[in-house]
Formats: structure tokens, sequence, C-alpha cells
């Protein structure tokens, strides 16, 4: 499918970890381009010998001044990570499509949300977190449960750390899959976390993202559990 792309500028990256980098993109102003939290783009790039579409989800929440953030963990076997590693800076040029998808919140939000995620995948989760605390948009509990392999792989730790201790509505829990010296949070996977907050069965609607198998696993677990599909949403980067 071919899609309408529009000019922007890379003006600030942050190397988040070894294999994250942080891109901040600006459109142009006279450019009408807006999104919802949770949603993502596509950025059209010079590989495999011609222009070729990866998508991205935003990890900032929707602003008015046509800029946005992304959070993109370098895969060296692929194509289209390694050319943004080897080409792209600061001032750099990239075209990117309009928003797309349809990973948004449910408003009003009624239920506990229980956002679930590993590695780049708490991107839109985190866009839609801040869309809510920045909006004051009504909620009840809020809980981020986020996985990782090494501790050294955790983006946005000290934001999610601070935002926890002074929004008593939101839970942050980090919790790792292998074992790092030091660390006293949650080990292992993170489906028994949300069984083990929700053994209740309380209404709750759950945000989930990442790759594949994760969410295959997380949705079988959930409708065990007695969720409906309806309260199940998910986007896969597979
Ligand atoms: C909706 C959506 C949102 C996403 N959001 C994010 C996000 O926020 N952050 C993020 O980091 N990722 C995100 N992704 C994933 C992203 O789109 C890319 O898939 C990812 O960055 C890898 O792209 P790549 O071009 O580097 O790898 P690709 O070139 O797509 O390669 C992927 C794999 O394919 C294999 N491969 C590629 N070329 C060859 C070849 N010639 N021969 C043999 N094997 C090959 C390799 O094993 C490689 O590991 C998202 C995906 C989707 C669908």
């Amino acid at each position: 499918m071919s899609y309408k792309y529009n000019k922007s500028t890379i003006f600030k990256i942050i190397q988040e970890t070894e294999l994250v980098k942080r891109f901040f993109f600006k459109i142009p102003d006279e450019i009408p381009f807006s999104f919802k939290a949770g949603q993502f783009i596509m950025l059209n790039l010079p590989i495999a010998s011609k222009f070729t579409n990866r998508s991205y989800s935003i990890a900032s929440s929707p602003s008015n001044d046509n800029t946005f953030e992304l959070a993109i963990v370098l895969n060296p076997k692929g194509l289209g990570t390694p050319y943004l590693w080897e080409n792209i800076d600061v001032g750099s040029e990239i075209d990117v499509s309009k928003a797309l998808g349809k990973f948004t919140l449910i408003e009003p939000i009624e239920d506990d949300i229980c956002f679930v995620c590993t590695g780049t995948g708490i991107a839109p989760l985190r866009s839609m977190l801040h869309y809510i605390l920045n909006n004051n948009i009504p909620h009840k509990k809020i809980y981020m449960i986020f996985g990782n392999r090494w501790e050294k792989d955790i983006i946005y730790r000290k934001e999610m750390e601070d935002l926890a201790k002074v929004n008593p509505s939101f839970e942050y829990i980090p919790v790792l899959s292998r074992d790092s010296e030091g660390w006293t949070g949650r080990k292992g996977y993170v489906h028994p976390i949300y069984e083990e907050i929700f053994s209740d069965k309380r209404p709750a609607t759950f945000y989930m993202c990442g790759w594949r198998d994760m969410l295959h696993e997380a949705r079988q677990r959930l409708e065990a559990m007695g969720y409906d599909r309806k309260k199940i949403k998910f986007e896969s980067y597979d």
C-alpha cells in the first residue's frame, strides 16, 4: 500500500540504553498533524534499494506543536534500524506518515487500567499515561507492568518511578526475566503479576504492547480469568 508522507526533522536524540534511542521529530507547522495517544506512524526509509516503510508507536502524548517522540530498539540484523543508527542525526530529515492505528484509550475511563508491555512496547502506553495525567482525565487505578530481560534494558525508568511517587493512582511494576545482581524488584515474566493484581476479577481494561508471543499468552490468560475480549486491547510489533 502506498502512503502519503511528510518531511520531518529530527531535533533531538537521546541514547536511552545500550540499544534504544529516543528520536524527537518536528513536522513543519504549516502541515496539519495530530494523533491520539497510542497511535503509530510509519517512517519511509531508503532501504532495500527502494523506499520501504517501518512502523513505530508514538511514545509522547499528543501536543499542539507538531512534535512527537519515538523509542526505537536497534535490531543489528534488520535493515531499518541500522539505517537509522548510521544515517540519522540531529538535523536529519525523514519522511513520516500521518498517525495510524486503533490502539487508543477507551473513553470515558470507567475501569482500572492495566498496561502490560515489554521493551519498546512501553512507547504507546507511555503516550496514554502522559495523556491521562497531563490532561487530568478522570481515571481509577493505573498499573504499568513492564517486562525486560536485564535492568540495563529498562527505558523511561526514572520518569516512571517519579510519576508513581507523585500520582497515588499510578503503580509502576518493572519485572526482569534474567537475574540482575542487586535487583530487589519483581522477577520473572509479566503474566503472574496482572493475574495477582486482578485475582478478584474486578472490572479492568488491559492495554498490551510488544511482541506477538507475549501478547498471545496474555490474551489467553486474561480470557481464562474471565475478561471480555473487548477489554483486552493490544498492539503487536511483529
Ligand atoms: C504498529 C507497530 C509499531 C511498532 N512500534 C515500534 C516501536 O515503537 N519501537 C520499536 O523499536 N519497534 C517498533 N515496531 C517494530 C518496527 O516496525 C520494526 O519491525 C523494527 O524496528 C525492526 O525493523 P528493522 O527494519 O530494523 O528490521 P527488519 O529489516 O524488518 O528485519 C527484522 C528481522 O527480519 C530478518 N531479516 C531482515 N532482512 C533480512 C534478510 N535480508 N535476510 C534474512 N533475514 C532478514 C532479520 O532476522 C531481522 O532480525 C513496531 C511495529 C509495528 C507493527
